[in-house]
């Protein structure tokens, strides 16, 4: 078992430092919000009262923030204080760009870094079923798996340091780009006086079938636009997207598309809705 510094204990790494409590690891968390360091407790993890004092002795340092600057921020500490050896685990989306630069800081003392970002949300975070990409060496991912497996069901090794984070920047791509044509067949089969329900059961049980389909039609029909995933954190990952595109020198019309479509929801002020609320913009541009 490890000695584990967790920091950033949101909605997504609160439940994650959980599982890690659970599996026997001893895990010392810090996080701004007082009642994330609360809940942390409660779960059996001990409260740090800053990121040094989270990675005093630790063998592994998580980090789930927000957005690069956040994680450029905290790492920065953590490298600061770490010592030869640390393992890092960056389980944010950031820029893949950002994550490279990372690692090369860290190494330089001798600190060990992977970028491991995650998709499915904050469900897959409470049942520890996420999907987990990971960029950096084999000999840290082989290291990092045993953790990682407390935390996801899902888990690759997709490459160099950066890697993890271009392959989560290719799933919100298909993520945001599934719900724009999802909310375009819903607005219409409405429009052209057609039962939605029924048209997209049919879609779903087709070629166009997919998970998105699947687990939000129903509720995308109902209007029912609670978080999820908010539309806030999908356009910053659209800006990953692009970044990540320039980076690798390609041309993605369709990022581009979608990059404005859940730039338009947040101009409208649905920024704090579900991203399938791109329905929303939908209806707007059809004047419905
Ligand atoms: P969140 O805002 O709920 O949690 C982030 C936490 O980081 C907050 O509690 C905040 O107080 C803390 N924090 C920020 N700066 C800090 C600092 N300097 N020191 C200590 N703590 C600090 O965000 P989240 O939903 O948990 O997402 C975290 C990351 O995971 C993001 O990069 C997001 O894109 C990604 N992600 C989220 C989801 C999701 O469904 N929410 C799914 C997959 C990936």
């Amino acid at each position: 078992m490890s000695k584990i510094g967790f920091i950033g204990l949101g909605i997504m790494g609160s439940p994650m430092a959980g599982h890690l409590v659970a599996a026997g690891h001893t895990v010392t968390g810090f996080d701004l919000s007082e009642p994330a360091m609360a809940t942390l407790a409660e779960a059996g993890g001990q409260r740090a009262g800053s990121v040094g004092d989270a990675i005093a002795g630790a063998e592994v340092v998580i980090t789930m923030l927000p957005q690069d600057e956040h994680v450029e921020a905290v790492t920065t500490e953590v490298i600061a204080a770490g010592g030869d050896g640390l393992l890092l685990i960056d389980m944010s989306t950031i820029r893949p760009e950002t994550s490279k630069n990372v690692a090369e800081s860290a190494a330089r003392k001798g600190i060990r870094v992977l970028d491991a970002p995650v998709s499915g949300g904050e469900t897959g975070a409470k049942n520890a079923a996420l999907s987990i990409m990971v960029g950096g060496t084999a000999e840290d991912f082989a290291e990092a798996l045993p953790i990682l497996e407390s935390l996801g069901k899902t888990i690759v090794h997709v490459g160099p340091h950066g890697a993890g984070q271009v392959v989560k920047a290719a799933n919100q791509l298909v993520v945001g780009g599934t719900y724009a044509l999802v909310a375009e067949a819903i607005v219409l089969l409405e429009a052209a006086g057609v039962d939605a329900k029924a048209g997209m059961d049919v879609l779903a049980g087709g070629l166009a079938a997919s998970r998105i389909l699947d687990l939000k039609r129903d509720s995308m029909i109902a209007r029912n636009f609670q978080p999820g995933f908010r539309i806030d954190l999908h356009h910053k990952d659209m800006g990953i997207v692009q970044a990540a595109a320039r980076q690798a020198g390609v041309s993605l019309p369709m990022a581009g598309l979608t990059a404005q479509l859940i730039a338009a929801a947040r101009a409208m002020g649905h920024g704090s809705l579900d991203h399938s609320a791109l329905l929303k913009v939908v209806e707007t541009l059809s004047g419905r």
